[in-house]
């Protein structure tokens, strides 16, 4: 590890028990302000708190998009709020609004349609997806409309089953993807060379261990993906509501029954340790068995992968305190 990093490694163990009760109480405000909505527009809460996830995430990860000021996020570009032609691209009128096409509308009563408030902003996108209609199925038609793409749209109704399933949005709980106290061993690899053919660099963490040792589920998420891959042999990916895609490869086998689609929860087994890959399926032991486990960042353009070996730390220390 570099100088810099362990300094950012011990910046974020620092801060993070710190912005987790932050967290608590901004969670409560966005959950009100998604009852409220839904009682006047009659899309259920879990739709406009998944596409405010989904907001807030592509905005904390995108330089075009301004930083979000108060606890909703979504931010919808002026030309669709108050109209493609409008002289007045920060009209907060209603009806002016309206002749021009926008799709403003005023939430709180208070006669503006203000991109500002909060009230305003999940009104407007309340009643833009009332349109459509009240159920999942044309809820996103309307996603699709607005979005015009398939893996954003793919993104928001796995965050609206999560919400739905558990009915809260505190779901940023994490697990260590092997169970502590148990024989395995890492150290930060990112970076390093990878031996047979593939990408360049190693995108990942690697966990030694011995085969069959459960793999656990490191977030709250859903499966994304599940099945074989020529380098990551027996492979699964989780995305959690963070929108960071959780990847585990070199299984031996996956948990019976597990099916993509399927909601996790943090410390879930969802398969074993192994040594699966670098060749056609089934192919196995060709190197130590390990578990790989990587994470990826999406901004509603691209997808890029960061290092997880600090969050690995952080998970173990936490599963440790436990029991
Ligand atoms: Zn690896």
């Amino acid at each position: 590890m570099t100088r810099k990093a362990i300094v950012l490694s011990l910046i974020f163990l620092l801060i993070s028990p710190i912005a987790e009760a932050a967290s608590e109480s901004t969670e409560k405000t966005r959950m009100e302000l998604y009852q409220k909505t839904e009682a006047v527009t009659n899309i259920p809460w879990y739709v406009l708190a998944a596409i405010d996830q989904y907001e807030t995430n592509i905005r904390n990860n995108r330089k075009d998009l301004p930083d979000s000021t108060g606890p909703i996020g979504i931010y919808i570009p002026e030309e669709i709020w108050s109209g493609p032609e409008n002289p007045d691209p920060k009209d907060v009128h209603p009806l002016s609004i309206k002749v021009f096409d926008g799709i403003g509308m005023d939430g709180n009563g208070d006669g503006l349609a203000d991109q500002s408030d909060e009230e305003d902003v999940l009104f407007t996108v309340g009643q833009y997806l009332r349109k459509y209609g009240t159920d999942l199925e044309n809820i996103r038609i309307g996603l699709w409309e607005y979005y015009h793409r398939d893996q954003t749209v793919g993104i928001i109704t796995g965050f609206i089953k999560l919400f739905k399933k558990y009915g809260h949005i505190e779901l940023g709980e994490h697990a260590f993807p092997l169970p502590v106290r148990t024989d395995y061993s890492y150290r930060s690899t990112w970076g390093s060379a990878r031996g047979f053919g593939g990408r360049r660099i190693h995108e990942g963490t690697d966990l030694f261990a011995h085969y069959g040792l459960p793999v656990r589920s490191t977030c709250f998420g859903i499966v994304e993906m599940k099945g074989w891959n020529r380098f990551g042999g027996w492979r699964i990916g989780i995305r959690d509501i963070n929108n960071t895609y959780h990847y585990f490869a070199h299984l031996n086998g996956f948990t019976k029954g597990l099916k993509v689609g399927q909601i996790v929860a943090p410390g879930e087994v969802i398969g074993s340790v192994g040594s699966s890959g670098y060749g056609p399926p089934g192919t196995s032991g060709k190197f130590p068995p390990h578990l790989h486990y990587g994470m990826y960042k999406d901004n509603g353009r691209t997808e890029w992968s960061f290092d997880p070996y600090p969050y690995l730390r952080v998970w173990e220390r936490k599963d440790l305190k436990k029991k």
